[in-house]
Protein backbone atom coordinates (compact mmCIF):
# COMPACT_ATOMS: atom_id res chain seq x y z
CA UNK A 1 0.00 0.00 0.00
CA UNK A 2 1.02 3.65 -0.47
CA UNK A 3 -0.63 6.81 0.22
CA UNK A 4 0.15 9.52 -2.56
CA UNK A 5 1.28 12.74 -0.14
CA UNK A 6 0.27 15.18 -2.87
CA UNK A 7 -3.83 13.93 -3.44
CA UNK A 8 -3.53 12.36 0.05
CA UNK A 9 -5.33 9.46 -0.98
CA UNK A 10 -4.31 5.62 -0.35
CA UNK A 11 -4.40 3.82 -3.80
CA UNK A 12 -5.63 0.13 -2.06
CA UNK A 13 -8.59 2.13 -0.98
CA UNK A 14 -12.51 2.52 -2.99
CA UNK A 15 -12.45 6.11 -3.25
CA UNK A 16 -15.96 7.19 -1.93
CA UNK A 17 -15.93 11.19 -1.36
CA UNK A 18 -17.83 12.65 1.77
CA UNK A 19 -18.85 15.97 2.00
CA UNK A 20 -17.79 15.85 5.99
CA UNK A 21 -14.72 17.62 5.99
CA UNK A 22 -12.98 20.85 5.56
CA UNK A 23 -8.99 22.25 5.74
CA UNK A 24 -7.17 21.78 9.26
CA UNK A 25 -6.03 24.79 10.64
CA UNK A 26 -3.08 26.14 9.13
CA UNK A 27 -0.84 25.28 11.71
CA UNK A 28 -1.83 21.65 12.76
CA UNK A 29 0.70 18.74 12.80
CA UNK A 30 -1.17 15.44 12.08
CA UNK A 31 0.92 13.00 14.29
CA UNK A 32 -2.20 10.76 15.74
CA UNK A 33 -4.36 8.19 14.76
CA UNK A 34 -7.70 7.62 15.97
CA UNK A 35 -8.99 4.04 15.87
CA UNK A 36 -12.75 3.65 15.97
CA UNK A 37 -15.37 0.93 15.62
CA UNK A 38 -18.81 1.25 13.88
CA UNK A 39 -21.46 -1.22 12.40
CA UNK A 40 -24.60 -0.05 11.27
CA UNK A 41 -27.03 -1.26 12.53
CA UNK A 42 -25.04 -1.75 15.47
CA UNK A 43 -23.72 -5.65 15.44
CA UNK A 44 -24.67 -5.94 11.85
CA UNK A 45 -22.25 -6.15 9.51
CA UNK A 46 -21.69 -5.58 5.22
CA UNK A 47 -24.29 -3.63 4.65
CA UNK A 48 -23.98 -0.48 2.68
CA UNK A 49 -25.00 1.59 5.46
CA UNK A 50 -21.79 3.20 6.45
CA UNK A 51 -21.27 4.72 3.40
CA UNK A 52 -24.51 5.98 3.51
CA UNK A 53 -23.94 7.57 6.43
CA UNK A 54 -20.56 9.21 5.73
CA UNK A 55 -22.07 10.41 2.13
CA UNK A 56 -25.18 11.96 3.82
CA UNK A 57 -27.07 9.59 2.08
CA UNK A 58 -28.99 7.28 5.10
CA UNK A 59 -32.24 6.43 4.65
CA UNK A 60 -33.68 7.09 7.85
CA UNK A 61 -36.64 4.48 7.17
CA UNK A 62 -34.39 1.48 6.56
CA UNK A 63 -34.08 0.81 9.95
CA UNK A 64 -35.13 2.31 13.52
CA UNK A 65 -31.87 3.00 14.74
CA UNK A 66 -30.82 5.08 11.50
CA UNK A 67 -33.67 7.50 12.14
CA UNK A 68 -31.25 8.78 15.57
CA UNK A 69 -28.09 9.33 13.68
CA UNK A 70 -29.18 10.01 9.59
CA UNK A 71 -28.74 13.93 9.90
CA UNK A 72 -25.36 13.38 11.45
CA UNK A 73 -22.52 14.73 9.61
CA UNK A 74 -19.66 12.76 10.62
CA UNK A 75 -16.94 10.88 8.41
CA UNK A 76 -13.61 9.44 8.83
CA UNK A 77 -10.64 9.18 6.68
CA UNK A 78 -11.00 5.20 6.53
CA UNK A 79 -12.99 2.51 7.06
CA UNK A 80 -11.89 -1.20 7.05
CA UNK A 81 -14.54 -3.53 6.47
CA UNK A 82 -14.20 -7.36 8.03
CA UNK A 83 -12.49 -8.97 4.67
CA UNK A 84 -9.91 -5.96 4.80
CA UNK A 85 -10.94 -4.20 2.37
CA UNK A 86 -10.52 -0.35 2.48
CA UNK A 87 -12.84 2.62 1.63
CA UNK A 88 -11.34 6.06 1.70
CA UNK A 89 -13.76 8.93 2.66
CA UNK A 90 -11.54 11.76 3.35
CA UNK A 91 -7.93 12.87 1.80
CA UNK A 92 -5.29 12.56 4.54
CA UNK A 93 -4.94 16.46 4.19
CA UNK A 94 -8.01 17.50 5.06
CA UNK A 95 -9.96 17.49 8.24
CA UNK A 96 -12.28 14.49 8.46
CA UNK A 97 -15.06 14.67 11.36
CA UNK A 98 -14.87 11.53 13.46
CA UNK A 99 -13.80 12.43 16.68
CA UNK A 100 -16.03 15.10 18.05
CA UNK A 101 -15.24 16.89 21.56
CA UNK A 102 -11.97 15.18 22.48
CA UNK A 103 -8.73 15.76 23.43
CA UNK A 104 -5.03 13.84 23.49
CA UNK A 105 -2.48 14.75 25.76
CA UNK A 106 -3.49 18.16 26.75
CA UNK A 107 -4.82 19.29 22.97
CA UNK A 108 -8.55 19.08 22.17
CA UNK A 109 -10.22 19.18 19.00
CA UNK A 110 -8.10 15.80 17.79
CA UNK A 111 -10.36 16.05 14.52
CA UNK A 112 -7.45 19.18 13.39
CA UNK A 113 -4.43 16.86 14.04
CA UNK A 114 -5.32 13.28 13.63
CA UNK A 115 -6.51 10.94 10.96
CA UNK A 116 -9.32 8.78 11.81
CA UNK A 117 -9.75 5.07 11.03
CA UNK A 118 -12.91 3.32 11.15
CA UNK A 119 -13.22 -0.72 11.71
CA UNK A 120 -16.80 -2.34 10.74
CA UNK A 121 -17.26 -3.72 14.37
CA UNK A 122 -18.85 -3.38 17.56
CA UNK A 123 -17.67 -3.67 21.23
CA UNK A 124 -19.44 -7.09 21.51
CA UNK A 125 -16.71 -9.15 19.73
CA UNK A 126 -13.10 -9.38 17.88
CA UNK A 127 -12.29 -7.71 14.99
CA UNK A 128 -11.44 -9.81 12.08
CA UNK A 129 -7.55 -11.11 11.30
CA UNK A 130 -8.21 -9.65 7.81
CA UNK A 131 -8.50 -5.58 9.63
CA UNK A 132 -5.54 -6.47 11.56
CA UNK A 133 -3.77 -7.37 8.51
CA UNK A 134 -5.13 -4.07 6.56
CA UNK A 135 -4.44 -1.82 9.48
CA UNK A 136 -1.27 -2.91 9.33
CA UNK A 137 -0.57 -1.90 5.71
CA UNK A 138 -2.59 0.95 6.92
CA UNK A 139 -0.79 2.70 9.29
CA UNK A 140 2.79 1.56 7.76
CA UNK A 141 2.10 3.04 4.69
CA UNK A 142 0.91 6.53 6.57
CA UNK A 143 3.88 5.87 8.65
CA UNK A 144 5.80 6.45 5.09
CA UNK A 145 4.23 9.07 3.90
CA UNK A 146 3.93 11.25 7.32
CA UNK A 147 6.83 10.79 9.27
CA UNK A 148 5.03 13.02 12.13
CA UNK A 149 2.61 10.16 12.25
CA UNK A 150 5.65 7.82 12.72
CA UNK A 151 7.13 9.91 15.93
CA UNK A 152 3.11 10.29 16.81
CA UNK A 153 0.20 8.28 19.06
CA UNK A 154 -2.17 5.71 18.35
CA UNK A 155 -5.22 6.24 20.33
CA UNK A 156 -8.71 4.71 20.53
CA UNK A 157 -12.36 7.02 20.35
CA UNK A 158 -12.61 6.12 23.80
CA UNK A 159 -8.93 6.94 25.09
CA UNK A 160 -9.83 11.27 23.61
CA UNK A 161 -13.36 10.86 23.99
CA UNK A 162 -13.32 9.04 27.63
CA UNK A 163 -16.99 8.95 29.02
CA UNK A 164 -18.94 9.63 25.72
CA UNK A 165 -17.62 7.13 23.61
CA UNK A 166 -16.63 2.95 23.92
CA UNK A 167 -15.08 2.61 20.28
CA UNK A 168 -13.54 0.75 19.41
CA UNK A 169 -14.19 -1.57 22.23
CA UNK A 170 -12.44 -3.91 24.94
CA UNK A 171 -12.27 -6.46 21.89
CA UNK A 172 -9.60 -4.25 19.97
CA UNK A 173 -6.46 -6.02 20.64
CA UNK A 174 -3.55 -3.52 21.54
CA UNK A 175 -0.48 -5.33 22.05
CA UNK A 176 -1.59 -7.53 18.61
CA UNK A 177 -1.35 -4.35 16.66
CA UNK A 178 1.68 -3.42 18.20
CA UNK A 179 3.56 -6.64 17.81
CA UNK A 180 2.17 -6.52 14.20
CA UNK A 181 3.69 -2.74 13.80
CA UNK A 182 6.95 -3.55 15.34
CA UNK A 183 7.57 -7.28 13.25
CA UNK A 184 7.41 -5.57 9.78
CA UNK A 185 10.03 -4.67 8.32
CA UNK A 186 7.99 -2.03 6.67
CA UNK A 187 8.53 -3.18 2.97
CA UNK A 188 6.44 -1.04 0.01
CA UNK A 189 3.71 -3.75 -0.88
ZN1 LIG B 1 -15.67 6.41 17.11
Amino acid sequence: MRVDPASGLLDAALQLPSPNCDERPPDALVDLIVIHGISLPPGEYGGPWIDALFTNSLDPAAHPYFRDIYRHRVSAHLLLRRDGSVVQYVPFHRRAWHAGVSGFQGRERCNDFSIGIELEGSDDEPYAAAQYAALQQVILALHRAYPALAAGHIAGHSDVAPGRKTDPGPYFDWSHLQALLASDDSQPV
